[in-house]
């Protein structure tokens, strides 16, 4: 048996990121930023008004009251026509152009208009520069917007979009083929005779790519045939970037993947005993004139969805360019007992974790070991990973891997 963390050594190392490619802002989102972008633009690019209202001069309110002489009205995207004097305010909408003469702006909530005489009253003395967004205040030219290996998340996309840019340069985003093996296997939506299963895994694991931001190329299912395996693995791996398949690895009659990876990849390949349970059986290898990364995970979907975790998802962030390439783990307390024999492997343990009053992360609920036993596994948010060794009981502190961070929250930020 191999270590998980020695396995996990074999999978990254030799692994790097991607090519850049220009890409539009649109099919960037969660891609990783290849160079430094700088601002070529100001923003705002003119002082505007941050309120409708009254775009005066301040000094005419440093009595605490006043009378102006409305003189017009400005609109977001209208062109200030005259100047604002003494004693005179423009009606001016949120976004329009400050007027010339005008320093500040009243809100419209704070002024009494009369529209017989023209005028409009206001009854505070306004701040110098009061409720005016200036030229240059969010972004200045020259200013660094995007740093290289930054992550492209909805806002920053947004803050390109804002200097006019339409694409950008970043890591490609890595193309994946998924392909289950398995002659048992039966695609959704047809019937199943004695002794056939449907697919599960080519579903699941197009999903968790989706999920993690990667491109899943659905390559279908193979029989259990050793050139059919093969010409599968070399066929995709002209196309993508990574290949992951399902079934095969374990020590059945018909395992045929692990021997086409370690065929494929040569000296960059290994068929493995992993010390982690479920999990055990995993190929990995670099195969085809690309050398792109195969990873034949275990048939079994529980084993499938944990292997990628602990292999998959690392390598292809990787691929992507992400800096932070691992799940953030924390160390929860144990709200149930988690027992476990010693075996030598570190048991994954799917879980339901939360925040606490105490601050702390708390595993409320652990699944039933089976690695076949998908359903169960259907709403845990966090894998516990526990060491070898007799388990914990309950109040211990276990380590914890978070799948969705956003199912950590604490009941109290519901109500929000
Ligand atoms: P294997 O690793 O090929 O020996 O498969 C282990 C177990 O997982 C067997 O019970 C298979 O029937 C099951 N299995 C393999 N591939 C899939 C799949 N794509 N979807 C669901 N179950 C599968
Ligand atoms: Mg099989």
């Amino acid at each position: 048996m191999i270590d998980v963390e020695d396995a996990r050594q074999f999978v990254l190392s030799g692994l790097t990121a991607l090519a850049p490619t220009e890409m539009t802002l649109a099919d960037a989102l969660g891609c990783v930023a290849n160079d430094e972008v700088l601002a070529r633009e100001m923003v705002p690019g003119f002082a505007n008004s941050s309120m409708d209202g009254f775009a005066l001069r301040a000094a005419d309110t440093a009595a605490g009251r006043a009378t102006l002489i409305v003189m017009g009205s400005l609109l977001a995207g209208g062109v200030p026509s005259g100047r604002v004097e003494a004693g005179h305010a423009m009606r001016i909408m949120t976004g329009a152009p400050m007027p010339e003469g005008a320093d500040s702006v009243c809100m419209i909530e704070q002024t009494v208009v009369d529209s017989v005489a023209g005028t409009v009253e206001i009854s505070r003395s306004l701040a110098l520069g009061e409720n005016v967004r200036y030229a240059g205040e969010d972004v200045k030219v020259g200013q660094t917007l995007v740093r290289s290996g930054d992550e492209l998340d909805a806002i920053r996309l947004g803050v390109l979009a804002g200097q006019g840019f339409a694409s950008v340069r970043a890591i490609t985003r890595p193309r994946v083929a998924v392909l289950s093996t398995g002659n048992e296997l039966v695609s959704s939506g047809e019937a199943l005779r004695h002794g056939e299963i449907r697919d599960t895994n080519r579903p699941t694991l197009v999903a968790l790519l989706r999920e993690a931001g990667f491109t899943p190329v659905d390559v279908g299912a193979v029989r259990d045939e050793y050139d059919e395996i093969r010409s599968t693995f070399e066929r995709v791996a002209h196309e993508c970037d990574a290949i992951i398949s399902t079934g095969g690895v374990s020590v059945g009659d018909v395992d045929h993947v692990k021997g086409v990876i370690t065929e494929l990849g040569g000296a960059t390949a290994k068929s493995m005993q992993v010390a982690v349970r479920p999990g055990k059986p995993f190929a990995f290898g670099r195969v085809g004139p690309r050398r792109v990364p195969a990873f034949g995970l275990p048939g079994n979907p529980v084993s499938t969805r944990v292997s990628f975790e602990l292999f998959v998802r690392p390598a292809l962030r990787l691929l992507g360019g992400h800096r932070d390439i691992q799940r953030l783990c924390v160390d929860a307390v144990l709200d149930c007992a988690l027992p476990r024999s010693k075996d030598g492997k570190l048991h994954v343990v799917h879980a339901s974790a939360r925040f606490h009053d105490d601050g702390r992360v708390h595993v409320e609920s652990v699944v039933r070991p089976g690695s076949h036993l998908m359903s169960a596994v259907a709403g845990a948010n966090a894998l516990a990973l526990v060491p070898d060794g007799d388990g914990y009981e309950s109040g211990e502190v276990v380590p914890v891997m978070i799948l969705n961070t956003d199912a950590l929250a604490h009941p109290r930020d519901e109500a929000m």
